[in-house]
Parts: C-alpha cells; structure tokens; sequence
C-alpha cells in the first residue's frame, strides 16, 4: 500500500485542497468493528469527517462510517504534513485513514487511530445545506432537498436498515409457505379498480396508466397453476390527498393464495407480520436503540372485530354512523380506543369494497373483505375474491364500470380457476408502525407526494 500524502494529487474542487485516486487502498474495517481489543493493530478504514477539533497542538478528527464513528487523534509535533492535511478539511469531506489502533483511557471509546497515512478522497463544500452533526433538527423540506445528507444521520438511515429487514422478513416467512415472487407489469391499459386515482401516461401512440395495485394479475395469476404468489413493487395512486400516511409512489407486498378463503390470507398475513417482527428483533437491535423504541410485542393471532360490532360500537358512542358507509376518521379513532394494536376488521358492506370482493353466500350485501388497522392506521387490505367469471362481470357492471375494458382479466377466470385469495401491505404504513414514525415520509427514500417530484 502506498501512503497517499504524497504520489498522484489532483487539485479538488474545494478550496485547492488536493483529491487523491482510490488506488490500491481498501478498508480492512468499518469502524464499528474498531475497539479497544484491537490494541496495536494496523487498520485502514474510509468514512466522511464528522467533526474537528482543533487544539493547535493535538487535534481530534471524529469519522463516521455507517457502522459508527471513530476518534483519530494527531499530534503536530508527531505527525507534521499528515495533521495540517487533515485537521483542515472541511466536514462531511470523505477520507481514508491507515493508521494503528491505540487503546486510550483519554479517548471516550476506550481507543482511537494514531494515523500513519491518509487519502483525501472528496471535499465537502462549505456551508452544507443540511448539518450532519447537528442536534437540532431542520425541517421536512430542507431534509428531504438534501436527503443524501440527511441519511448521513444514523437515526435516519436506522429506518431504511429496518425496512429492508422487515421486507426480508416478509419474504422469508412467504418463501417458506410456498409462495413464488414475481413481478407485474406497472404500466397498464386498465384501471384496477376504475376510478379517477391513476396516473395517465402515453404508450407510444396508445393512452396507458401507471398501476394503482398489482390486483387483477395476481389474480390471473391463480389461473395459472402457480397456486401461491408474492410480489413486492410500486404502486401509484394519484389521489390528491395531503396527510402524513399517504405517498402517490409507495411500494406494496402483494400476495394471492388459491383454495383458500379470507381466514387463510389473514392467517399467511399474520405469518408475515410476525416473520418481519421477528427478523428485525434479531438483526436490528443497534438501530432500535439508535431510535430509542422497541418493536410492538402483541404477537398474533390479532383480535378481529365485524363491520357491524364496529358500528354498533360507534352508534353507542353517540357518533352518528350509517350502516354501509366507510369508517371515518373519528370512527376510526373509537374502534382503536377498544382495540389496541393490530386488529382485524371483517365482513364489509360489499358496496364499501372493490369489485373483485367475494359477497357471502347467505348474506350478499356483505363481502369476504377484512381490512388489518394498527391503531387508527390501516396497514392492509385483502379478502376472498369472487372466482365465477358471471359473477364477476356483474359486479364489475354493478360498480359502473365497462366489461370490455376488464376482458383480458376476466378470460382467466373461464378456463378454471380455484377459489383464491390475498391482500396488500404497504410496506411504509408497516415500517412506520416498527419504527414508530408519525410521518410516512420518513419511511421512503425519495417521497412521490402532492408537492415532491424532486429529488
Ligand atoms: P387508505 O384507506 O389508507 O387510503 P386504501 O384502502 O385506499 O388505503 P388499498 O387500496 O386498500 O388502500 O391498498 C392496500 C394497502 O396499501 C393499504 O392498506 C396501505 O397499507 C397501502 N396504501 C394504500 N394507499 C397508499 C398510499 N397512498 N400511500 C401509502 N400506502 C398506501
Ligand atoms: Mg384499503
């Protein structure tokens, strides 16, 4: 390895400090694996610079990686051309250090890095628009203007880590009940459930839209033999709503089951939920502490609650409620003053839900729907789905919309195909509830909102 203070500078954009090529030089650490064991060891790590402190004689440089942070310490008298180099660079500059590993009672973790070389790699400007460091908090916007930055901060990126573990999660625990993942097209001819919340696009010289929900592929999909399937991807609404659990990008966990009803996909719901929340319990403990929380700890099976227990409920409150309109928001709230947590709500009007809802038997002005509420959010919707391709063309004609523009789905269900069913997650309603977010948007990288369309 070459000691970078020296061989091949190019002049950097900031302030005529000198950018050096990576070259040879690789990180044999990520500095959350440095401690005070590693006493005496020659170590090479990479990270952005945190903060500095300059005393003059002796200077603290803090790097922060996305594993954690690690002092090095230079001494003028010692270290010469190496300190002016360093401890003159601005924060959030991206450098790397080979130096040896010092046990320190001085230094607050026990250790910090006596530099032998560095590698300036890039140069942070100055002033940043959004401080790293920082304590106080900027807002929203100026946060996700320079969400780059804004990830720097480990309790911001801790939601991406977990969300990531809690789509594992799911997808494990989905694998191993059989379910085979696959992709549908996003760029549609129909609207899944007609409707005015799709993004129109042109294809080629063909009007088209952007997929609202994966629902009527899937269910083509149990036509086709694959029996059980899973998809993660974007779904888009263009619903002009403005509140802090609404995105018009978000990404869905979509599944579909055959011969099964809607008390076998609330079950494979419960299995996924579970597989998350287990997954993130083993692997995300750091980032919990990070955030100061711990997971929800009801475990399933969830408590499930009627439609109509859940008016009786609100009538006898003393809010005015009609049998077959959709629970309010401040019904809502009464429903989860009783229920807590995760709870089911089951047997919907079926005017109340989508087309493709299968209406009970005995009982046909109410449907196999069930929608999974956290509190007064809903987390995810499914139910049973009607399979009878007569059924479904007058279901589809009773909501006011046209058959023809549905007959590449509905040919599926003329060939045979088995009773099914399944639901839809949103992955960020899921990671707001693990991570205790108020506001979806701290849960997507790059929110497609109202008023954000950049970055
Ligand atoms: P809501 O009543 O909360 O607007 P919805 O009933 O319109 O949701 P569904 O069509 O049932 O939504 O979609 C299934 C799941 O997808 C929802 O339960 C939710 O988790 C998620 N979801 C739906 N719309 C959005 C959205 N605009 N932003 C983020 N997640 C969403
Ligand atoms: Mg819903």
């Amino acid at each position: 390895m070459t000691d970078g203070a020296g061989d091949g500078n190019m002049d950097g954009p900031g302030g005529g400090v000198a950018v050096e090529p990576l070259g040879d030089w690789r990180r044999t650490h990520l500095l959350g694996d440095l401690s005070a064991e590693l006493d005496g060891e020659e170590v090479v790590v990479g990270g952005w610079i945190h903060e500095t402190r300059n005393l003059g004689g002796l200077c603290f440089v803090v790097l922060r990686d996305r594993s954690g942070r690690v002092q090095v310490t230079l001494v003028k008298r010692k270290d010469g051309p190496l300190f002016s180099r360093l401890a003159s660079l601005s924060r959030e500059s991206v450098v790397m250090v080979c130096g040896v590993v010092q046990a320190s009672e001085k230094a607050g973790m026990g250790f910090e890095i006596r530099p032998s070389g560095v590698k300036v790699l890039s140069v942070a400007e100055a002033p940043l628009p959004l401080g790293v460091a920082d304590v106080v908090g900027a807002d929203m916007d100026t946060r996700l203007d320079n969400r780059f930055l804004d990830l720097r901060k480990p309790e911001v990126s801790a939601i991406f880590k977990i969300r990531s573990t809690i789509l594992e999660g799911v997808r494990d625990a989905l694998r191993r009940e059989g379910f085979v993942e696959v992709h549908t097209p996003k760029i549609v001819a129909t609207a899944t459930e007609g409707g005015t919340s799709l993004f129109p696009m042109k294809y080629f010289d063909r009007p088209a839209f952007l997929n609202q929900s994966p629902q009527l592929y899937k269910q083509i999909l149990m036509a086709s033999g694959l029996d059980r399937v899973m998809e993660i991807g974007p779904a888009f609404r263009a619903e002009e709503h403005d509140t802090s659990r609404h995105l018009n990008e978000f990404t869905s966990i979509d599944i579909e089951m055959s011969f099964a009803d809607e008390e076998d996909a609330m079950g494979m719901l419960e299995k996924a939920i579970e597989g998350a929340r287990e997954m993130v319990w083993r692997e995300n403990q750091k980032e919990l502490d990070l955030l100061g929380i711990s997971l929800p700890e009801q475990k399933p099976p969830y408590p499930r609650i009627t439609y109509d227990e859940c008016v009786e409920m609100v009538s006898s409150r003393g809010l005015d409620m009609e049998w077959g309109e959709d629970l309010s928001m401040e019904a809502t709230r009464i429903v989860a003053e009783e229920m807590e947590g995760f709870y089911f709500i089951t047997r919907w009007p079926t005017e109340e839900k989508p087309f493709y809802a299968m209406p009970f038997e005995d009982r046909p002005e109410v449907c196999r729907a069930f929608d999974l509420n956290y509190r007064e959010k809903e987390v995810t919707s499914g139910a049973q789905r009607i399979h009878d391709p007569v059924l479904l063309e007058k279901r589809i004609r009773d909501q006011g919309l046209d058959p023809r523009g549905f007959e590449f789905y509905l040919r599926a269900f003329r060939y045979g195909v088995p009773p099914h069913a399944g639901w839809g997650l949103g992955a960020e309603r899921i990671t707001m509830i693990f991570t205790q977010a108020d506001n979806i948007r701290e849960c997507v990288l790059f929110p497609r909102d109202r008023h954000r369309l950049v970055p």
